[in-house]
């Protein structure tokens, strides 16, 4: 089995173009075959080098390595003139006002058998003698593809169902050429969550994005593995070496997938769940370019679902966050300070100062005042915090340890004294 990804570097890698490298890869893997990386790069003035290198880089972090290439489309130009002129030699085509345009007989019909679609006919009078190449000499797009297909020993070509309609005028190429057609597989169109065409306004749309966004490659590929192919009813959970076993084009489906942002997020909270906290604390600190302690790495792994995510809810715990106002209006009511006081005093005298110690001091506040645990958590919390979400409130005060948090609490109760004593006496 030899595949190949053909991206056309006009721009970054998409959902769609990485689901096509994504299923290359895995049957190339899965066969023992070979994946070939060809840049389709013949639109000189869209396919700039960067173009080129953001798609390469895009493959990179997916971890989907190519066997051959990068080969590139436009250098191979001298190998579609031979063709086409050997085509016009052999009267498979002709010359019509300087353009080379191909000879399609006028009855019958080319089928496509697709393996996913199965098989899908293109009546021949639908198809004029199309254009190969430009009077200006320049070789056409499906020229292109079809000597390359054929040059590069392509067996399978994968592709998205948008190049369907190609298809047929690509075998009558190859079939000029005397050359066998590869099998065909078109993957069906991806969608968002309201049912219209993936786009931007579903949220992040490349793989740069979702990788801005703080999303696990490892993640990333397990979910668009989901995206038109599934292995059963309700296994989601796929490692990648598990994908590379049981895909198969059988289990492809030819009705659009629907690519949803919030289950990508569901899924890379599970996986970021999954990893050792010093794994998943390296990636933090490399994403943040910053120490950032293992403890808090530990209790902000269970709320997570980005690496994103790690830094709104646990950077009080790195370093003093400024108050969130509202929060602050919120919960810092009449008779929080001296709630607030309670628990300095109970969490000045907890030992050892771990998780356990703290919700015992904690508890004991609410059980003596005869409140509820959240009238005596939330000050805390946003005192610690300056917010009303966090981590587990008990885990929170231990990592940040005795000192850091009696200092926060008394920052937060002379604040609150000064606003109090500032508020006009209503006798
Ligand atoms: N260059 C085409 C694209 O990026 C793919 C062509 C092909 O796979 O045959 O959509």
């Amino acid at each position: 089995m030899r595949v190949r990804f053909a991206p056309s570097p006009t721009g970054a890698l998409h959902i769609g173009g990485a689901r096509t490298a994504l299923y290359n890869w895995l049957l190339a893997r899965h066969a023992g075959g070979s994946l070939v990386l060809r840049v389709e790069d013949t639109d000189r003035e869209r396919s700039t080098p960067e173009n080129v290198a953001q798609i390469v880089d895009a493959l990179g972090w997916l971890e989907l390595g190519w066997d051959e290439g990068p080969f590139s489309q436009a250098e191979r130009r001298p190998r579609h003139r031979e063709e086409i002129d050997r085509l016009l030699g052999e009267g498979h085509a002709y010359l019509d006002e300087g353009a080379v345009r191909l000879r399609v007989p006028d009855a019958g019909e080319t089928v496509v058998e697709d393996v996913i679609r199965g098989e899908v006919s293109f009546p021949h009078e639908a198809i004029d003698d199309f254009v190969i190449a430009r009077s200006d000499g320049s070789p056409l797009y499906n020229l292109a593809v079809a000597v390359d297909d054929r040059d590069m020993g392509i067996t399978h070509v994968v592709r998205g169902a948008d190049h369907l309609s190609n298809t047929p005028r690509q075998i009558l190429i190859l079939r000029a050429l005397g050359a066998e057609p590869p099998v065909y597989a078109h993957l069906p169109l991806l969608h968002g969550p309201d049912g219209k065409k993936l786009s931007k306004r579903h949220g992040a749309a490349s793989v740069q994005e979702l990788r801005e966004a703080g999303y696990l490659p490892e993640a990333v590929r397990n979910y668009i593995a989901l995206l038109g192919w599934g292995y059963d009813e309700s296994t989601e959970f796929f490692t990648t070496p598990e994908l590379v076993e049981r895909f198969s084009l059988e289990r492809v489906s030819k009705s659009p997938a629907v690519f949803d942002e919030k289950k990508l997020r569901w899924m890379n909270g599970h996986y970021l769940r999954q990893l050792d906290a010093g794994d998943l604390q390296q990636r933090l600190e490399r994403r943040l370019d910053r120490p950032v302690p293992e403890a808090a790495v530990r209790i902000a792994q269970e709320k997570m679902q980005t690496l994103d995510d790690f830094w709104s809810l646990a950077a009080f715990l790195v370093e003093p966050q400024p108050d969130d106002p509202a929060a602050w209006d919120k919960v810092m009511t009449a008779g929080a300070p001296e709630r607030l006081r309670r628990a300095r005093e109970a969490l000045a005298s907890a030992e050892p100062f771990d998780a356990d110690a703290v919700e015992q001091a904690l508890r004991r506040v609410v059980d003596d005042l005869g409140v509820k645990p959240r009238d005596v958590y939330q000050p805390v919390r946003v005192a610690i915090s300056g917010r009303t979400v966090s981590p587990g409130i008990f885990e929170s005060v231990a990592v940040l340890g005795r000192d850091e948090t009696l200092a926060r609490i008394d920052r937060a109760l002379e604040r609150a004294e000064i606003s109090t004593s500032a508020e006009p006496d209503m006798g």
